[in-house]
């Protein structure tokens, strides 16, 4: 085991860590950037962006953090492919652990981010990014004029389901339970639209699509009370159970909500340990979206340079 020093280590790799590193870098900062298993983050799992500016055309998520990683790069950016396991903000520098390293750091910007929770069904992997998502405002626009499936029943489904109706010529929620958890004002709206209708006690079993080209055309769902199958044709299944924030390795080191995401000052990056900052899905269960996980890179990098010069 060595010890590393620098004055700025960055955790995780994706839109927020990359954001932070290159606006380190260019404050003199000399940043290391510790990436994780998934170089990339999010981004890497999916196909066609078309919501992050600057490109005329659609991008392909692989590619848009391949090009942040070398940008990166060219501006001096250490970038190191390991994982933080074990971290001491107690004293100063700060102390963050990996297999072969422990990095003490004068401040740190999380940036571990979160995952979306799935059914863990053999068909939605295969689907993935060719029909099946995770995110509505990511992925909507794709499904114009389009017949579509939400899944769940809190919040993030049922506002999904109503974003959609936006797109798509018609909307179908189902969820395992008889009754929304979302907020009473988002479930009437839901109930009164058009658009909507909503499948109850009912689960996914299945989701069926073509090979050539790689595309879904129905779900199987079966009713759990009656055990009942039915098919219903869809192009688009939205899977909104829920979001995972990756900060299991910080619990009892720094505040974080009921749900684990990252406590932040509001208007800041700042945690409760000062010196330490998080940004991007990490701290944020609202927005979610490249260009905000990027743009919180940028606040925790500019927040993180006061803080030095103070
Ligand atoms: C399928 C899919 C499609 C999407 N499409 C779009 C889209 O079209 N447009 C859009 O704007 N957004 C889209 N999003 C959302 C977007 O990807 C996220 O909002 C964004 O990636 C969040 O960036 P982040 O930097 O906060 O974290 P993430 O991208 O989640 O990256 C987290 C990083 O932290 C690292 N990490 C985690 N734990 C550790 C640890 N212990 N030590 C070191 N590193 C660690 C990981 O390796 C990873 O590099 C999509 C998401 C998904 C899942």
């Amino acid at each position: 085991m060595s010890d590393k020093k620098c004055k700025v280590l960055i955790i995780g790799s994706g839109p927020a860590g990359y954001t932070a590193s290159i606006y380190a870098a260019r404050a003199g900062l000399g940043p290391v950037q510790v990436t994780g298993m998934e170089l990339g983050g999010q981004l890497m799992s999916t196909t066609d962006v078309e919501n992050y500016p600057g490109f005329e055309e659609v991008v392909q998520g692989p590619w848009l953090m391949e090009q942040m990683k070398k940008q990166a790069e060219n501006v001096g950016v250490e970038i190191i492919y390991e994982m933080i396991t074990q971290v001491d903000f107690s004293k100063k520098p700060f102390r963050c652990t990996s297999e072969t390293t422990t990095y003490l750091a004068d401040a740190v910007i999380i940036s571990t981010g979160a995952k979306a929770r799935w059914l863990g069904l053999e068909t939605e992997k295969k689907f993935q990014g060719f029909g099946v998502s995770a995110c509505a405002t990511c992925d909507g626009f794709f499904f114009k004029g389009k017949e579509v499936l939400i899944v769940g029943g809190g919040n993030t489904a049922v506002e999904e389901a109503l974003y959609m109706t936006n797109h798509a010529s018609k909307v179908t929620i189902v969820h395992r339970r008889d009754s929304f958890r979302a907020e009473k004002i988002l479930q009437e709206k839901l109930f009164n639209h058009p658009k909507i209708t909503v499948i109850w006690d009912s689960v996914v079993d299945e989701i069926l699509g073509t090979e050539n080209p790689k595309s879904v055309n129905a779900v199987k769902l079966r009713n759990i009370k009656t055990n009942g199958v039915q098919e219903v044709p869809v192009e688009g299944v939205f899977v909104a159970i829920g979001h995972d924030p990756a900060t299991g390795v910080f619990k009892g080191h720094i505040d974080l909500d009921e749900e684990g995401y990252m406590k932040v000052a509001a208007g800041t990056t700042r945690t409760n340990v000062e010196g330490v900052f998080a940004a991007g899905d990490v701290q944020d269960k609202i927005y979610r979206q490249a260009i905000t996980a990027a743009g919180q890179g940028c606040m925790a990098a500019l927040d993180v340079e006061k803080y030095l010069q103070e």
